[in-house]
């Protein structure tokens, strides 16, 4: 039987798991579904910042794949947060901002396809040197709804895709309707990244790096494809494109 790409998966965090009132992670099955559904084995990431850990699961993984969750702790990209915009903040995962900055920085290290979904990719953005909206709502003049959590797996707003980019070629379209379930966006864009992917409003729903050969494959969307893949096999092919990009990186390793 063919070997499958490993996928490593970073997950939530939870303050109290299902067995016992521990500290737990958590992962949506959509996003495992998708990964195997795209032909890749997923391996989820433990919740740990202990780094020898983070290097080893990167280097036995073909791909990295940061998935959603809860807000960024602005301390990592804003000096000092005027009061009506921190109480927009949900609750704060520091320890997965650690270990996800870690991830990112290892994919790199070690040249491995990357694919990032809202909070990993507002974290991508972060990590490599960029800064987050706060909240979209309050800063955002003329702002669409992008927290439209009745409709997680529904389009509910139109991105427009920049016609020389991966998204553009994966997807074959130059607009997409997308899921929005996110109060957050990028701010100011990291220098290593360009986007591909807007909404009307301006809002950033997809970036790729500048220079692409930095990486074997680097994706990310604010939208979530995981959550949308049974309406429209175009999502899935985000997940396909990124799982065969490890498996070419995987054989060229070997
Ligand atoms: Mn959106």
């Amino acid at each position: 039987m063919k070997r499958r790409p490993v996928i490593l998966i970073a997950p939530s965090t939870a303050s109290q798991g299902e067995e016992f009132s521990d500290a737990s992670i958590s992962l949506s099955n959509r996003y495992t579904d998708a990964v195997i559904a795209a032909g890749g084995l997923p391996q989820i990431f433990p919740a740990t910042t202990a780094r020898w850990v983070i290097s080893q699961a990167v280097q036995r993984c073909d791909g990295v794949l940061l998935t959603g969750g809860d807000d960024i702790d602005p301390k990592l990209y804003a000096v000092d947060l005027a009061p009506e915009l921190a109480k927009t903040l949900g609750p704060l995962e520091p320890d997965r901002d650690r270990w996800e900055k870690d991830l990112i920085d290892d994919a790199f290290e070690q040249n491995k396809p990357l694919f990032a979904i809202c909070r990993g990719h507002q974290m991508l953005n972060v990590a490599l040197g960029g800064t987050l909206v706060v909240d979209i709502a309050m800063q955002v003049t003329g702002a669409l709804n992008h927290r439209r959590m009745d409709r997680k797996a529904e389009p509910v707003h139109e991105v427009e895709i920049a016609p020389d980019s991966l998204l553009a070629r994966v997807t074959g379209r130059q607009t997409l309707g997308v899921n929005s379930t996110h109060h957050q966006a990028i701010g100011t864009l990291a220098e290593p990244l360009r986007v591909v992917a807007q909404s009307a409003d301006g809002v950033i729903e997809a970036v790729e790096l500048k220079a692409p050969e930095r990486l074997p494959f680097l994706l990310s969307v604010q939208f979530h494809p995981e959550r949308l893949i049974d309406s429209d096999t175009l999502f899935l092919q985000l997940f396909s494109s990124f799982v065969a990009a490890s498996q070419r990186q995987r054989q060229r390793n070997l």
